[in-house]
């Protein structure tokens, strides 16, 4: 493809994209397809020789599309929102042009530094405490995911907790890791991979109201643990939990951690972003405790996925947690001390320059324009609760402080609130106009309305819940 032949794709590759969010309200936000019809309408092999473009993009719509989950639909209300936004696609369109892989700063300056002032501009907007920032000892670093950022913590915890042998003796002994019993799956995953085990991450009970991290439960297990012999590597906090977005309490954590030494990481993965308005940073309270903290602008920030926002207060060491240095990596800038190379903040070897994305994202909305997305999600998810409060079939089951609101259809008389309410779920997504997702929330089965897509507005949360109470009707009329 010449210069002249992709500016002309190129051009109908943005059309292609702006034609379908401008279409997006009037496609069901579920693909209809059953598994195996987009691998079917494929063929076979690759082409023997090339194709013409229009005819690629012709078969976008004719294979592809029926086979979409619209996550930016306006009536898409599940698990919790993936935004995207022009700014954003736009930026990793720059990105994917320069091809720069930024594994080190000699291999793409602008790829580094640029990165390192967008992670200081985001601390500066969500008001982190000044130890994360790359002026002191901190610093902060474009993970892929959450995921990704949970497990270097983990790795950086237990090159602590070993006092630097596990780098070369790998794990020896029983480490243990700290979470809630809300606590993400990932938690598990980085245990596993870290050769922890996911038995040895230690489930904290929680307050049965708030349904936060009870600190003084987690004081009773470090004690116990530490005198059967384990040593506690690791807390993970989070701030807005995936079940129902509870907050734990990171002050009294954090005292905790700091007196047996544990690193504590905080998950903040879709809730951090709320921090942009500062009626909303309480829940980001004692985060001065924190060895590290993420969360994900790929999900509430206007931000294409991927680009998990991860900071460590102590960046050496997370670098010498993970540092490994081949001859061919060797080169005078990074010998000179004096640039920060990201290869050794992460997994891989290779990273892409994610960084535009978010530099253009933050210039085109500014601090104000983000402010309103957040501020915009949780006025509708509170509009959205008080409806469900206003009708008793139904009852709010957890604090909804962010733009999540959980809920589910009562027990009552001749009713059982689980069943009904997986009922509900299922006739309401069958419709094609909204989609939500379910939980168990103390045993019982929740439903999950996340709102935050970018173009969802009050009209579209007044929408759905006109069809949730409606189809509530009919699954209570049996
Ligand atoms: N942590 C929390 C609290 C989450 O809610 C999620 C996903 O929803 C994750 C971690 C994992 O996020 P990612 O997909 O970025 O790994």
């Amino acid at each position: 493809m010449d210069a002249e032949e992709f500016r002309r794709n190129g051009h109908a590759v943005i059309d292609w994209i702006a034609d379908y969010w401008a279409s997006l309200e009037r496609r069901p936000v579920l693909s209809l397809d059953q598994p195996g019809a987009v691998a079917g309408r494929l063929p076979s092999a690759a082409p023997e020789r090339g194709e013409d473009f229009d005819r690629i993009l012709a078969d976008l719509d004719a294979v592809v599309m029926p086979g979409v989950t619209h996550w930016q639909h306006p009536g898409f209300f599940g698990y919790f929102p993936a935004n995207v936004s022009g700014p954003s696609v736009l930026g990793d369109l720059v990105s994917s042009g320069l091809g720069v892989q930024g594994m080190l700063w000699a291999t793409g300056p602008a790829c580094t530094e640029v990165e390192t002032v967008m992670l200081d501009w985001l601390a500066d907007l969500l008001d982190l405490p000044a130890r994360f920032r790359s002026s002191g000892t901190g610093g902060g670093v474009i993970q892929d995911s959450a995921s990704s950022a949970t497990l270097v913590a983990t790795l950086a915890a237990l090159h602590r907790a070993s006092k630097g042998r596990w780098r070369g003796d790998g794990v020896e002994g029983r480490y243990t890791v700290y979470t809630s019993t809300q606590g993400h799956s990932s938690i598990e995953k980085a245990a596993r991979i870290a050769g922890i085990g996911d038995g040895n991450v230690r489930p904290v009970e929680v307050d049965d109201r708030t349904l936060a991290m009870d600190p003084a439960a987690l004081r009773s297990m470090l004690e116990a643990d530490i005198a059967a012999g384990a040593r506690p590597a690791l807390v993970v906090a989070t701030i807005g939990t995936t079940s129902t977005t509870a907050v734990d309490p990171i002050p009294a954590i954090g005292a905790i951690c700091r007196e047996y030494g544990v690193w504590l990481h905080v998950d903040a993965a879709y809730a951090g972003a709320s921090a942009v308005c500062p009626e909303l940073r309480w829940t980001h309270a004692g985060l001065e405790y924190a060895d590290s903290y993420c969360f994900d602008p790929h999900k509430w920030l206007l931000t294409g996925f991927d680009c998990d926002a991860f900071w460590v207060a102590d960046r050496a060491e997370l670098v010498e947690a993970l540092t490994v240095l081949p001859e061919y990596l060797r080169n005078a800038a990074s010998e000179s001390g004096a640039v920060l190379d990201y290869r050794d903040w992460q997994v891989p070897l290779g990273r892409r320059f994610r960084a535009l994305k978010l530099w253009f994202v933050l210039r085109w909305y500014g601090a104000e324009g983000l402010r309103e997305h957040i501020r915009g999600g949780v006025e509708m998810a509170a509009g959205f609760a008080g409806r469900v409060r206003a009708d008793d079939r139904f009852e709010v089951v957890a604090p909804h402080p962010f733009s999540l609101v959980c809920f589910r259809l009562r027990d009552a008389d001749g009713v059982d609130g689980d069943a009904a309410s997986a009922a509900l779920l299922a006739r309401v997504n069958a419709g094609g106009r909204i989609y939500l997702t379910h939980t168990r929330v103390r045993g019982a089965y929740a439903l999950r309305l996340a709102v935050g897509a970018p173009q969802t507005r009050a009209s579209h949360v007044e929408e759905a819940w006109r069809l949730i109470s409606a189809e509530a009707t009919a699954v209570l009329a049996g």
